[in-house]
């Protein structure tokens, strides 16, 4: 069996952001030389989600206005968690929501996805670098 384990850092400039991140994903699938496996992509941190959807931006504002009336940011007094000094509870609240990570089948080489489908790190509390784990494995 082969692998390929690569560790992606994103630094987004905002506090909440969705970053197409196919094109680095497809890459490494090429770089690993694996034909027939699976693709796990992970975020690394509590309060940012990597997810497959459409690439429309209509759909990442609905997103955004969704996640905050799930979990508003503001007053961050509402949260318990914020009471330990933070103030990113809704971020942890988001990324659960969104989820931590996803797993795509290779096939013949490439990343079978279904009709436009692309995959997105998704950050909830920015202004800092995070990790994104990929790891690939297969023959
Ligand atoms: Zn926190």
């Amino acid at each position: 069996m082969k692998s390929l384990t690569e560790y992606l850092t994103f630094k987004v400039k905002t506090r909440r952001a969705f970053v197409n991140i196919t094109s680095d994903i497809t890459k490494l699938v090429s770089k690993s030389k694996i034909k027939e496996g699976l693709c796990l992509v992970n975020a690394m941190h509590i309060t940012a989600s990597v997810f497959i959807n459409d690439n429309e931006s209509g759909l990442h504002r609905d997103y955004e206005k969704w996640l905050e009336g799930l979990a508003p940011h503001e007053p961050t007094e509402q949260y318990d968690h914020n009471k330990t000094g933070e103030d990113n509870a809704d971020a942890h609240l988001k990324r659960q929501v969104m989820g931590r990570e996803v797993v795509i089948a290779i096939t013949d080489g490439k990343l079978d996805f279904g009709p436009w489908e692309a995959i997105f790190y998704g950050e909830f509390d920015g202004r800092r670098p995070k990790r994104v784990l990929v790891k690939i494995i297969g023959e």
